[in-house]
């Protein structure tokens, strides 16, 4: 839900901005005419700093498709050449927004990207010399394309097919791929469909495609805050996001400290790969938490769980349901890579799999809190040492 809110919130702000257009004055309107150029132009720089080749694709075509609507679209769409630059553009621009959506996002320095580029400007290259060739090609070869419209909008029903194809694929890709859904991409579908649907509407592109460039701009310094702020391979939080938490966690806070027990035999075992599987597999246990605890990796096989406005005593017992949920999972090494694990529910499951290798893992906790000592350091100290306290009573075990 999180990823839908900057696409709904620059649609928002695009509708508040394009509702007052009309009370600007003359200097104000022209500066929101080269609005778009400006945070599209934003995005794209924001994208290449990042090695981002997706974002940058976007930011790129969403500029020059501004370009040309600025430079031949100021006329009335029923004449020429404006009817047919109108036609091409809602033809192209779900396009290449669905290409870019398809191909992998490499990194803009990737020779495949850079090809896909070149590819792009040949063949804007070879639509300009029709065009300068017989200017009414586009209506001759078929007509269909300009006049069918769709739901009674300017745009015609090819386009907006082209538009829901795209879209679709947006949305469905990261479904198939088990991926994070990027609203950059469906985003600047939904928006220039909007733009070209009710291209009528005074000041319509210059409001939408600044929104668009604003949320490629959000989208992208999300995703760099969360590679500041969240483990690469657990995608929950990490330390710098424990110790941004914990600043704000007040004076009374439980701080529980949890280390995966023998992990090492876990790799020797079963090898590298695994280990960080069953490490993924922790960590989506440990998000499970009650008792209002936030779960975070310290580092290595070692984890957090911060409670906020709570003491020790008030969390024992969801550290100990969490315990033994953990000791009870019984994990079984799966043929596909990117879902390793299930759970075992059936006995018969279990004796299926147990040939392959099932992983139970333990863990052992060590619990203090901000009663002890005002200081974080100490409180972490405290917990690490009631860890170690637990590693030498047996293991799987909480000590306070
Ligand atoms: P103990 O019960 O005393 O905690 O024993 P242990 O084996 O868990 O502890 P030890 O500190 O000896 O070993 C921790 C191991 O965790 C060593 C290291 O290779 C492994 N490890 C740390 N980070 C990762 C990781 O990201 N992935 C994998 N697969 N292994 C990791
Ligand atoms: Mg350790
Ligand atoms: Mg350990």
């Amino acid at each position: 839900m999180v990823r839908l809110l900057p696409p709904f919130f620059c649609l928002m702000l695009a509708g508040f901005v394009n509702w007052h257009a009309p009370s600007l004055e003359s200097d104000r309107l022209s500066m929101l005419s080269q609005l778009p150029y400006i945070l599209c132009g934003l995005a794209a720089f924001v994208a290449i700093l990042a090695n981002h080749s997706r974002d940058l694709g976007a930011a790129l075509i969403m500029l020059a498709c501004y370009w040309l609507i600025r430079q031949y679209l100021q006329a009335p769409l029923d004449t020429e050449p404006a009817g047919q630059a109108y036609s091409l553009i809602s033809l192209c621009l779900p396009l290449l927004l669905g290409i870019l959506i398809v191909i992998p996002n490499t990194g803009w320095r990737h020779l495949g990207f850079l090809v896909l580029i070149s590819f792009i400007s040949i063949f804007a290259l070879i639509i300009t010399s029709l065009f300068q060739w017989q200017p009414l090609w586009l209506s001759t070869l078929s007509p269909e394309l300009q006049e069918s419209s769709f739901l009674g909008l300017k745009i015609s029903s090819a386009a907006s097919l082209l538009f829901i194809v795209a879209f679709m694929i947006g949305l469905a890709l990261p479904i198939l791929k088990n991926q994070q859904l990027d609203s950059s991409l469906p985003g600047c579908i939904i928006f220039s469909f909007i733009t070209l649907a009710w291209f009528q509407v005074p000041h319509i592109s210059a409001t939408i495609f600044s929104a668009s460039g604003l949320l490629l701009i959000i989208n992208q310094t999300h995703s760099l805050l969360n590679m500041v702020y969240r483990d690469e391979l657990t995608q929950i939080p990490n330390r710098r996001a424990l110790l941004r938490d914990v600043r704000n966690a007040g004076n009374t806070y439980a701080l529980a400290m949890v280390d995966v027990d023998h992990f090492k035999k876990i790799n020797d075992q079963y090898g590298h790969d695994l280990g960080d599987q069953v490490l993924k597999a922790i960590a989506a246990k440990l998000c499970q938490i009650t008792g209002g605890g936030r779960a975070y990796r310290f580092g290595g096989e070692e984890f957090c769980l911060l409670f906020k406005g709570k003491t020790a005593d008030k969390v024992v017992d969801n550290l100990e349901a969490l315990r033994k949920t953990i000791a009870e999972y019984d994990m079984t090494a799966r043929d596909k890579k990117s879902r390793p694990w299930r759970q075992n529910t059936g006995e018969k499951k279990r004796g299926a799999s147990r040939s392959k290798g099932n992983i139970r893992a333990t863990v052992s906790m060590g619990l203090s809190d901000s009663n002890d000592s005002p200081d974080f350091d100490a409180v972490l100290k405290a917990a690490d040492r009631a860890m170690y306290r637990a590693k030498e009573s047996g293991r799987n075990k909480i000590r306070q």
